[in-house]
């Protein structure tokens, strides 16, 4: 799977990707994220990228062209043309598990930041695909954004985590919360893991994980539990 990141700041790209778990998948071949600079494709002495908007108000847009030529850089050097180019703007579609779980089936993505007051709408019309927010708030760039898809998206990768890292079992993968989790030493600060944790019993482990899964999606989010795949068991259970 490869990932490419579309910036004006491609050193904030790789100052995280060559870290942990991502870093290590990098270097195994598990997963390619590079970060392309726009500029690279400004088509003019002083290499500007920006300017003022039509019709008035604060700030800069990115231009097109840099945009645009930059994405055919992208397309005429990759494989097959980039299946999804995705831009990464408060406005989009709220990035969630499910969709990180989609788009780590395909082969390339690439990832559009916008800078300033964001990207002239030609550009976004001609190349993007998707829209994705992380969150109702605003930030400088879609740097960081960038970066919390292009995390999410890898760790679903197959091989990228290791067996001890695994996603199967973790909050949003069952619909629910994770359950509260236990490490040595046994007792810590007069606190004591549950019992059932240390019986070595398999099948009582899960039962309990699966409740406490349950009891904290309830306390937390209950609005996940609406669209959570519970037994009727578990439905009569919150219900009491
Ligand atoms: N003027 C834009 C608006 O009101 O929709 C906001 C521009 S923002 C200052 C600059 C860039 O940061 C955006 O083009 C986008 O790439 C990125 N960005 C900001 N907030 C974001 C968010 N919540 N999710 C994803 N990207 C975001």
């Amino acid at each position: 799977m490869k990932i490419t990141v579309m910036t004006l700041f491609p050193e904030m790209i790789d100052a995280v990707i060559n870290c942990s778990i991502l870093g290590r998948a990098r270097q195994k071949g598990l997963i390619e994220i590079e970060a392309v600079n726009i500029r690279d494709f400004a088509n003019n002495k002083h290499l500007q990228v920006d300017d003022y908007p039509y019709g008035g108000g604060a700030g800069m847009l990115m231009m097109a062209d840099p945009v645009c030529r930059c994405y055919d850089h992208i397309k005429e050097h990759a494989k097959a043309e980039p299946s999804r180019v995705i831009y990464m703007t408060p406005q989009g579609k709220p990035w969630k598990q499910s969709m990180a779980e989609s788009f780590a089936q395909e082969e390339h993505v690439v990832l559009l930041c916008g800078h300033y007051e964001g990207i002239d709408q030609r550009a976004i019309d001609a190349i993007v695909t998707d829209e994705v927010s992380i969150g109702d708030y605003v930030l400088t760039g879609g740097e960081l954004a960038a970066l919390v898809v292009a995390d999410s998206i890898s760790r679903l990768v197959p091989g990228v985590l290791g067996k001890e890292e695994s996603f199967q079992d973790e909050s949003f993968s069952e619909g629910l919360l994770e359950y509260p989790q236990y490490t040595r030493p046994a007792v810590y600060n007069g606190q004591a893991v549950p019992d059932v944790l240390l019986s070595g019993n398999h099948q009582k482990i899960a039962a309990y994980r699966r409740e406490q899964s349950i009891i904290n999606t309830f306390n937390k989010r209950p609005d996940l539990l609406k669209q959570a795949p519970l037994t009727d068991k578990e439905k009569q259970f919150i219900h009491d």
